[in-house]
């Protein structure tokens, strides 16, 4: 399988006049060998060209590198450095006029490489990978619908937590905690905004105490096998007041639109739209102040971009978020979102969490 991943880069290398593409121990690199060695500041290369692929790797990474790739291997020793076994790579390799990396990789990896070879142009990688990565295969779909899953049981721990007296922090440690019974590699983020932090969409969990009265957003996201995940759900303690029960039904409108005009050959950006149009039918557009969503793979936030101005025709396998919000200063936040897949006959939502406002006493 990954062996067809590398092949098809190197056939779209060609057309894109490429000569090399340099990959670091990233998504990228995950993506490609189905293997990444734990990141650090020693240099790990994978060096794609047109007919040769090689790796250079620090030796107390290369036994385990072996074992997960046949690509071969420039291994160097910590007293050493990675000059040489740069050279040796590259020596397999014509020398590249037009170099692609990875935008994920550390810069210094880059002054290294460029301490080699003297591109006359430098790209970014991303544009040659996206097509790939955007469009799913089955198997990778099913780890996103386990990584779903496991979203779904630390949403209902952390949901089950509030209360009133109860702090974000405490509400966040339920999920994680529920996140890695389930088996979660690692918890990649545990967001509880409540009453008025709800307004900044990437609040910073705190040790404020919920209140009745408070709406409080709940965004969870856990990795799986390298595959994430990524559920954003409202609770209400206390009975909700008719302006905050207005708004969510505007955001679940708009989760249920965005969703429902997902279909292959629809643009990225229909689904925007069709989420924003409620909104701003119902007067809520100036609160919705980000896209729609974002493409969910090995990566958090990876390509499709659903947004406007993005045209690219939605596809079978591709995967990303709907997750309209409305976040009204001092007040509150709302925000509903799923992660859903382009299927043949239309959609498929990962993320099973029941949509219902929450109330709680
Ligand atoms: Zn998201
Ligand atoms: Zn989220």
């Amino acid at each position: 399988m990954t062996e067809d991943r590398l092949a098809k880069l190197q056939i779209w290398m060609q057309e894109a006049g490429i000569d090399l593409i340099a990959i670091g121990p990233t998504p990228n690199m995950r993506y490609l060998l189905d293997f990444a060695p734990i990141a650090d500041e020693r240099l790990c290369l994978l060096l794609v060209g047109p007919d040769a692929v090689r790796m250079v790797v620090p030796s107390l990474n290369a036994e385990q590198t072996a074992g997960h790739t046949a690509v071969p291997l420039n291994i160097w020793e910590d007293s050493d450095g990675p000059a040489a076994a740069l050279r040796e790579a590259l020596s397999a390799m014509p020398a590249p006029r037009r170099l692609a990396v990875d935008g994920a990789m550390r810069a210094d990896f880059l002054l290294q490489l460029e301490d080699e070879i003297a591109p006359q142009e430098t790209v970014d990688a991303g544009a040659l990978l996206a097509p790939l990565r955007q469009r799913k295969s089955a198997s990778e779909i099913e780890m996103l619908a386990a990584a779903a899953a496991q979203a779904d049981q630390a949403m209902a721990a952390a949901i089950e937590a509030c209360r009133p007296g109860v702090t974000e922090a405490e509400v966040a440690w339920a999920a994680e905690v529920a996140f890695r019974q389930a088996g979660a590699e690692e918890v990649l983020f545990t967001l509880v905004a409540s009453g008025p932090n709800g307004a900044y969409p990437h609040h910073h969990t705190g040790q404020r105490e919920l209140q009745r009265g408070d709406a409080v957003v709940i965004d969870l996201g856990a990795s799986l096998n390298g595959y994430k995940s990524d559920i954003t759900r409202m609770v209400h303690l206390g009975a909700p007041s008719e302006e905050f029960l207005e708004a969510h039904e505007a955001v679940h409108e708009a989760n249920q639109r965005g969703r429902a005009a997902v279909r292959p050959g629809v643009g990225a950006q229909d689904v925007d739209h069709a989420a924003r149009s409620v909104l701003e039918t119902r007067g809520y557009d100036e609160y919705f102040v980000h896209r729609t969503g974002h493409g969910l793979g090995l990566e958090i936030h990876e390509p499709p971009w659903i947004m406007a101005g993005n045209d690219v025709p939605l596809a079978e396998g591709m995967v990303f978020s709907v997750e309209p919000g409305a976040y009204i200063p001092r007040q509150f936040g709302i925000r509903i979102e799923d992660i859903v897949v382009v299927t043949e006959a239309g959609v498929r939502t990962l993320t099973g969490y029941d949509h219902e406002l929450v109330v709680k006493e």
